[in-house]
């Protein structure tokens, strides 16, 4: 770790001038966290971590200016965008400047289903001025309403619309991306095609995206539906056929066991007591095939919420993915989750009974190699460390595939071993080890 102990940020903030460096203590502690307390284990590790000072740059040569800075003084700099990630990657573990891209919010162009935008767009706003043109977002987390296009790409993995387009890392998702170095002299980078896949769901860790390229889906009026289900496993069943109805355009299909339902108290009068649900999103036009197909696994359509009432009243979105967690932890803080790639119904019935009620099964069903698979972010209650780190193993002894919460470590998360590629390139754009310390174990190691 090559980054300056005790900084002069007297001379610092001289330097950065005309930028405004936010310094007072209850803004920074603000823009140091994210939601990392979802897991209990992160709570413990990160609660007290804290950058020194944050700066919104506006343009390009802002952030030039601040990776310049950063250079010269050896000051480890973490990139934050609305700061909704779950496992701290935009918590600064060694202080330092904190960049918060939130001004960088431009939309450049938008062509032929292809926009560039700058990394601090909220993924709502993009869509109010893509929608009239005829185009969407392919894909976009629960958090679409407050959360950056750069975080996600930085942080995220999928979200509403992965049963379509598959996840971020898909190629032909992420077209291309423009990334500001912290070489001795800082320059812009331009990466495309499989390139891009350098710095994305890098946590930060080798350059500051001030660009991005994504391709856009054509825009489609989509309808929500609560379906109600006796019992989890038959709504685990529809499910999958609603995934695989190759038919039926769809841009969301979540699943919970009861009793997930009851920790969603806005939605209750369409939850009856002991039900499992299916929360969905399809086109206006294929409500009457999810109708027909509701009937097949007697299921019972309770709420149904016309494209034309767009983002008014309750949006189902904000009650899956990981927002299902936020629900449930807000009825009971004792509750963290997982997230977990069953593959198939076998895997999540095994699952189901092998860990009944400590571990309730909430499915995400997503494209995966051409089909769509059952993922999981299942709610377990929580009892102590050594017993979640149990849960894990069995899954993994068992076949399924953990992307584990409770860590910040980039490849102990979902990927398991070294990216090379980004390991190489952090090499070549961050020689002084600055970005987002401490995130990357393949750094540290070949240190
Ligand atoms: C309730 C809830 C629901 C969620 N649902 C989902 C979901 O459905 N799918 C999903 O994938 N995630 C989900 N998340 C996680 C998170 O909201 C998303 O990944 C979100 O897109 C992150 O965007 P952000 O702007 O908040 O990024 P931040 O949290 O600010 O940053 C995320 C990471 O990206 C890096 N970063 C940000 N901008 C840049 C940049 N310009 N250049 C380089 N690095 C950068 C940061 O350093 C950090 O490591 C959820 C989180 C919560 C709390």
């Amino acid at each position: 770790m090559t980054a300056t102990r005790s900084p002069n940020w007297e001379i610092i903030q001289q330097e950065l001038s005309p930028l405004d460096c936010i310094t007072d203590s209850g803004q920074i502690t603000k823009l140091s966290l994210d939601y990392y307390h979802f897991s209990p284990i992160l709570q413990a590790q990160l609660a007290e971590k804290r950058g020194d000072v944050a700066i919104r740059p506006t343009t390009p040569e802002e952030v030039l200016q601040i990776a310049r800075t950063c250079v010269k003084h050896r000051l480890p700099l973490t990139v934050r965008g609305a700061g909704t990630g779950n496992y701290g990657q935009c918590i600064p573990l060694e202080g330092g400047i904190i960049l918060d891209t939130t001004r960088l919010n431009g939309i450049r162009w938008l062509q032929d289903g292809v926009a560039c935008v700058e990394p601090g767009v909220k993924m709502a706003a993009f869509d109010k001025e893509a929608r009239p043109q005829g185009w969407e977002l392919r894909m976009y987390p629960s958090t679409y309403r407050t959360a950056t296009i750069g975080g996600f790409i930085s942080g995220g993995s999928g979200g509403i619309g992965s049963i379509t387009y598959g996840q971020l890392r898909d190629r032909g998702n992420v077209l291309a991306a423009k990334v500001v170095t912290l070489e001795d002299e800082p320059r812009i980078l331009e990466l495309r095609g499989d390139e891009v896949h350098q710095v994305t769901h890098a946590y930060g860790t080798n350059g500051i995206i001030i660009e991005l390229e994504i391709a856009l889906a054509p825009v489609l009026p989509w309808s929500e539906q609560i379906i109600v289900f006796d019992d989890f496993l038959t709504a685990a069943r529809f499910g999958q056929a609603l995934s695989d109805a190759d038919g039926i355009w769809k841009k969301l299909v979540s699943v919970h066991a009861a009793p997930i339902p009851s920790y969603f108290t806005a939605l209750k009068s369409y939850l009856p007591e002991g039900k499992s649900c299916a929360l969905v999103m399809v086109s206006q036009g294929s409500e009457q095939a999810l109708s027909d197909l509701v009937g097949e696994y007697n299921g019972e359509i309770t709420y149904n919420k016309s494209s034309q009432e767009g983002q008014k009243g309750l949006i189902l979105a904000e009650y899956t993915w990981n927002h299902t967690t936020l629900h449930a932890r807000a009825v009971d803080a004792n509750l963290t989750y997982l997230q977990t790639f069953y593959f198939t119904l076998e895997k999540v019935e095994q699952m189901y009974h092998h860990f009944g009620d400590e571990v309730m099964i909430h499915l995400e069903f997503l494209r995966a190699g051409g089909q769509g698979i059952p993922a999981g972010l299942q709610l377990v209650r929580f009892s102590n460390e050594d017993r979640l780190q149990e849960i894990i193993a069995y899954h993994e002894a068992e076949g399924a595939v953990i992307a584990n919460p409770h860590t910040y470590i980039l490849e102990d998360g979902g990927r398991k071993t070294i990216d090379v590629a980004q390991l190489n390139f952090k090499k070549a754009v961050d020689p002084h080890g600055l970005m987002n310390p401490g995130k990357m174990r393949a750094w540290w190691e070949q240190s």
